[in-house]
């Protein structure tokens, strides 16, 4: 099923999950059993992130300094259907621009597509640090160059083709959205301009950045709403899991730990009264959330699972 017709299903509040694929050379068996204790909480999708390749320098047998091309984490669209498989539940593997010429992107979506796996999340991508200024490969510059494409494919338009192929594709399309706005972005109004397009091309729900203010996110709501932006907006939790987080999260992810959070944490003696912490601000961030009446609640679990337990049990 489409995330949309879950969403439209739902009588309640749903739970889902991202996780990220294993680094290359561990085995799936590890995330697997992430997932599994995660399965009672009855996730209608989950998510599998996606990660460009980046450049390393290896020194050759001859002393020569060779570039190589490395992806880390390699394998989103198997650990798709690889989860389908066991677990019997939808999965949405996030694509990216970075790294990709349009041709290979639309290769991944024909192999999705005979998969079965009809859901996609488009992003941009994070940025390669190592890239370097003459690195020209084509590839979409922002999500909604993605999004036009996939929307093309699903009337069964591909490229470098004027005529409508017999194939159609028939994927629900995700995008995502930054309550504290992305960090490139002038100005919230010029990020919802462009969220707006990502909308108007053929997005059908956003799933927002983490946040830990949830003012936040019920202010973001309301002005996508003033900005004509429809769709349901699903609201992405990260429970805080160290100390070190409290500079990390604001570096990486632009977004703002509250006050109330800052001043819990450094009363901590460790990080395992930290962990306490964080899964304490994000069942009460939860809890109003549900309240409120959001359509999901989506948890980063960046592939553990006892926080995420711990919260759902407290919250579904
Ligand atoms: C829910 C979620 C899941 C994610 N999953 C992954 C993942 O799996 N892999 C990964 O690498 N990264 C992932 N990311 C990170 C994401 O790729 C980065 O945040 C990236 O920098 C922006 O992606 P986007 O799709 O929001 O970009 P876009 O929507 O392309 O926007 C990027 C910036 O450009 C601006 N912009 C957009 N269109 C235009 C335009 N036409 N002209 C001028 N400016 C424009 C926007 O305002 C914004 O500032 C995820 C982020 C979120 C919130």
């Amino acid at each position: 099923m489409k995330v949309t017709e879950h969403l439209a299903a739902a009588k309640d509040t749903l739970f889902s999950i991202e996780v990220l694929p294993p680094q290359k050379g561990k085995t799936i068996d590890d995330l697997l059993r992430v997932i599994e204790p995660l399965m009672e909480f009855k996730p209608p999708f989950i998510d599998v992130t996606y990660h460009r390749e980046e450049i390393i320098y290896k020194k050759r047998s001859d002393g020569l300094i060779e570039e190589v091309s490395l992806r880390k984490r390699p394998g989103t669209v198997g650990i798709c259907a690889a989860i389908r498989g066991r677990f019997n539940v939808d999965t949405v593997p996030h694509l990216v621009c970075g790294g990709f010429s349009p041709e290979e992107t639309e290769d991944a979506l024909l192999t999705l597509h005979y998969l079965g796996i009809n859901n996609v999340l488009l992003l941009q991508g994070d940025s390669d640090p190592t890239k370097k200024p003459n690195d020209n490969k084509r590839e979409h510059r922002f999500a909604s160059h993605l999004v036009e494409q996939v929307a093309l494919m699903n009337k069964g338009r591909f490229l470098h083709e004027e005529t409508e192929n017999e194939l159609k594709t028939n994927f629900c399309i995700g995008v995502a959205g930054y309550p504290e706005k992305h960090f490139e972005a002038p100005n919230l109004n010029s990020d919802l301009k462009w969220l707006k397009q990502k909308v108007d091309k053929g997005a059908e729900y956003i799933v927002t950045q983490m946040f830990f203010n949830n003012s936040k996110y019920f202010e973001f709501v309301e002005k996508c709403k003033q900005a004509g932006i429809n769709v349901p907006i699903i609201p992405g939790i990260k429970p805080l899991a160290s100390r070190t987080q409290l500079n990390n999260l604001p570096k990486i992810f632009h977004i703002d730990i509250p006050d109330g959070l800052v001043s819990e944490v450094e009363k901590c003696s460790d990080d395992k009264a930290v962990k306490r912490v964080g899964i304490e601000w994000a069942i009460a961030q939860s809890k109003e959330l549900k309240k409120a009446g959001v359509p999901c609640l989506h948890y980063y679990t960046m592939s553990r699972s006892e926080a995420t337990i711990e919260i759902a049990k407290a919250v579904f």
